[in-house]
């Protein structure tokens, strides 16, 4: 009798990999790495893609902790893994671990998607991408036609999708993070990539405002896109990122958040506000979908990937 693929596996089982993943149906040849990673929801959406295209491989979770990165990826490679994805803390220390990074990886400053080609591990960037696909997936636009306020700007995917606008070159960029200076860090950088300094008219093309209501007030008439990359959200009892009362109805609201699959507190703010908002799971569904396009050069399957993530498999 064939076994399931275990919730959780560690790197003591990397260590034992053959012995341990003996009976299962097929071969585990893809993986998340994470710390913490029981919560990940890539295994919802790879296994039915991998089902889908007769691959012949499960996609498993692995708690892997900062330091063991090396010698996780290292058990991987030997046991003949196609790749593995990387979230926290992993998604910076494995540069030195990889021989080659994509460029667009590079720019972004993080790597969440590894492709463990014959001779050489390499590192790609699907959040960012992601984040633009499921944009234009929720309310059929492009990110580069927009004015975009990101809030929690200097935290992991607050980075990263800052970094994606801009090179989007997207039209307009108002940062915002409860730390200050870690918004502010942004800015060289993006003054790189930015085509221009300035969009006609007295306001800045890049600016860094406090995360506070009354700082962000005055900067809603010249946003389209709202995205809230804080972790506020996370929890049931948190309020909205942004109060009610500041959010108006031309607004597009992108909330990260997707835990639960649930809608949101700052979504249900922005659509009483009269506007139109989406949670994270879009952005976890393309992600996702252009890792698998990665790892076997072929289109990925994304409406049972979809149906996976919601557990209507
Ligand atoms: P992170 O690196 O720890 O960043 C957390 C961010 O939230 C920081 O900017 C932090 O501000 C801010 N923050 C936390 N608590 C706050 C509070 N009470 N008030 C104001 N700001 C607060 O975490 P991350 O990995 O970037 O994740 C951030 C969010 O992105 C999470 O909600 C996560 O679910 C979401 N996410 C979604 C996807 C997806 O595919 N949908 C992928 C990745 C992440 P400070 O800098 O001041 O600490």
């Amino acid at each position: 009798m064939t076994a399931l693929p275990r919730d959780v596996y560690t790197l003591d089982d990397l260590r034992r990999w053959p012995e341990v993943v003996a009976g299962l149906a097929h071969p585990v040849r893809l993986a998340v790495f994470g710390d913490p990673v029981a919560h990940s929801r890539s295994p919802q959406l790879h296994e039915p893609a991998l089902r889908a295209c007769g691959i012949d491989s499960h996609y498993v979770r692995v708690h892997v902790r900062s330091g063991e990165l090396a010698e996780a990826l290292a058990a991987c490679r030997a046991a003949g893994f196609i790749g593995v994805n990387l979230t926290i803390p992993h998604k910076q220390e494995v540069f030195p671990l990889l021989d080659e990074v994509d460029e667009h990886a590079k720019t972004l400053g993080a790597v969440n998607t590894v492709w463990f080609d014959t001779d050489r591990a390499v590192g790609f960037n699907t959040d960012g991408p992601g984040f633009v696909r499921a944009v234009r997936h929720a309310f059929g636009l492009d990110v580069r036609d927009l004015r975009v306020l990101v809030l929690g700007a200097g935290g992991g995917a607050g980075r990263g999708i800052t970094v994606q606008c801009a090179l989007e070159n997207c039209q307009r960029f108002v940062l915002a993070n409860r730390t200050r200076e870690k918004a502010e860090a942004l800015l060289p950088a993006l003054g790189r990539l930015l085509d221009d300094n300035r969009v006609p008219g007295p306001m800045e093309r890049l600016e860094v405002v406090d995360f506070t209501p009354e700082a962000i007030r005055p900067q809603i008439p010249r946003i389209d896109l709202v995205v809230n990359a804080t972790s506020i959200g996370m929890q049931r009892t948190d309020p909205p990122a942004l109060p009610r009362e500041i959010l108006a109805p031309h607004l597009v609201v992108y909330d990260t958040v997707y835990v639960g699959g649930r809608h949101t507190k700052l979504m249900a703010a922005a659509e009483e506000a009269g506007g139109s908002a989406a949670n994270g799971l879009e952005m976890l569904l393309c992600q996702g979908a252009l890792a698998f396009e990665i790892w076997f050069d072929r289109e990925a399957p994304v409406e049972v990937m979809r149906r996976g993530l919601l557990g209507e498999g």
